[in-house]
């Protein structure tokens, strides 16, 4: 008898990306990405960020583990860091 256990499943990209608030300082659309796959031994690291960089003065951004954290710590506000652009 199999007791397997079925990884959950990751919440879809775009799932999470729709609760996103807009970017802080230019109202622009937020964008949510994996930097590091959480194959690595240290876990993944994704971030939300605004995706005008071209144009936005601030280019803000927030990091979590998981897409999920990523997108929490936007929505908070509190892990909202200035972009270097
Ligand atoms: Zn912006």
């Amino acid at each position: 008898m199999s007791t397997q256990t079925i990884p959950q499943p990751a919440p879809q990209l775009e799932q999470l990306q729709a609760t996103l608030k807009p970017c802080p300082f230019c109202g622009g659309r937020a964008e949510l990405r994996v930097v590091t796959e959480q194959t690595s031994p240290e876990g993944g690291f994704c971030v939300a960020a605004c995706d005008l960089n071209n144009t936005c003065a601030v280019y803000p951004s927030a990091g979590g583990e998981t897409l999920a954290a990523a997108a929490q710590a936007w929505n908070h506000r509190a892990g909202i860091q200035p972009g270097g652009n």
